[in-house]
């Protein structure tokens, strides 16, 4: 054993191909795989959390939980056949403890691992304030935001946290009709329900609902917070 979770190119992503009698040096197969975990690495997601599924997700009784699970497991199963459909992307919606960034790893994960369909992940708040500093370059600009457009499934955790500006708001508009016009799945965890991210901004809410018709996850109820109980318990 060497250690490297990739032997092909020692986990840097990338490998030298002979050709025209030249060594060029093109992508690994696992690019995209060691891509989405480097995001996650930098985004403070716990490595714990980083290798949940859905055998470990805990329903604890709760009807709510039960049927979140189904319909996030059901999503995953159905995803190759759903994927070039209008409703191809999942949302999952409710409180901070909920269980919602569990389901949407286990997802992610599944999609990475069982599926082989590459997942980029997005850490909203970051992601943001990462874009908004290459704004005012056009390059910089379309660098810092292609690989979220160019996503066969992109992963975005946490939208609309915090307090979003205009600007904010642009950017993703424009991220968010860029996949929705060219039928991009997404997995999309947020505080936000429904009702409020239409009443939030119009535009991005009712595309985000449209593309998740029949997968909408809203986890809701004061018995659904973990770390409330915990802390309850302590
Ligand atoms: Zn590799």
């Amino acid at each position: 054993m060497s250690g490297y979770g990739c032997e092909k190119c020692m986990d840097t992503g990338y490998v030298l191909k002979r050709q025209d009698g030249y060594d060029i040096s093109v992508k690994c197969e696992c690019y995209e795989k060691l891509m989405y975990r480097r995001r996650l690495r930098r985004s403070g997601i716990s490595a714990e959390m980083q290798k949940k599924g859905f055998k470990d997700f805990e329903c604890r009784g709760t009807d709510v939980l039960e049927q979140a699970k189904t319909k996030a497991v059901g999503y995953y199963r159905r995803f190759l056949n759903i994927e070039n459909s209008r409703h191809n992307s999942i949302i999952l919606c409710g409180q901070v403890g909920a269980g919602k960034t569990h389901l949407g790893m286990a997802v992610c994960n599944n999609l990475l691992n069982v599926c082989h369909v590459e997942v980029v992940y997005m850490a909203y708040r970051n992601a943001i304030t990462e874009i908004k500093q290459a704004v005012t370059d056009k390059e910089d600009y379309y660098a810092a935001t292609e690989p979220y457009r160019r996503a066969r499934v992109l992963y975005i955790d946490d939208l609309l946290k915090g307090k979003p500006t205009e600007a904010d708001l642009n950017i993703l508009y424009e991220l968010i009709n860029y996949r929705y016009m060219h039928n991009k799945p997404m997995i999309i965890s947020t505080e936000k329900l429904p009702d409020e991210l239409i009443d939030f901004d119009e535009a991005v809410g009712s595309r985000i609902i449209e593309m998740c018709r029949g997968n909408i996850v809203v986890l809701q109820g004061k018995e659904l917070n973990y770390r409330l109980y915990s802390q309850k318990e302590s």
